[in-house]
């Protein structure tokens, strides 16, 4: 599947929540993991293949893992900055503040519920990958001083 970049509308659209995890679901996952392993990601949100649905791709330590519907329940009050990159924003890497644990409650693709609890760079990478199911890009949690330092990069690709 091709990756929608920046600023592709519909990285900014709603997603729907998964109802049922149909046959076609399932089918579409199994695209997904195809596409974050051929793009070497570690993460992928549905909106980022086009399709506005809350489910998501994680590479976790046991392998690319599947999340529906997730949400972050808890966050902690202690933040850090690191590094990221999104395959909808190629080239760019910004130091972003994310939580630096958080607690994410989703269902599995048997439809089961599921409750993990993240720290550092997998929680980083929940964060980031359910603020696009939430309709936000990595670009929209910059600092003033940030946002002005990429603003003619972000412009440049706007323009193409
Ligand atoms: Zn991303």
């Amino acid at each position: 599947m091709g990756i929608k970049k920046y600023p592709d509308p519909i990285l900014r659209k709603k997603c729907e929540e998964v109802q049922e995890i149909t046959q076609d679901i399932k089918n579409f996952i199994g695209d997904m993991i195809e596409t974050m392993e051929a793009k070497e990601g570690i993460g992928l949100a549905a909106p980022q293949v086009g399709v506005l649905k809350k489910i998501i791709i994680v590479r976790t330590p046991k392998g690319p893992s599947v999340f529906v519907n997730p949400k972050i329940v808890r966050k902690s009050r202690e933040t850090e900055m690191a590094e990221e990159g999104c395959l909808s924003l190629p080239e760019i890497y910004l130091n972003i503040r994310r939580a630096r644990a958080a607690e994410i409650e989703a269902i599995d693709i048997k439809g089961k519920k599921i409750h993990i609890r993240a720290q550092g760079t997998m929680a980083r990478v929940f964060q980031h990958e359910i603020d696009h199911i939430e309709s936000r890009l990595m670009i929209d949690r910059l600092n003033f001083l940030q946002k002005l330092k990429i603003r003619k990069k972000l412009k440049k690709i706007k323009a193409h």
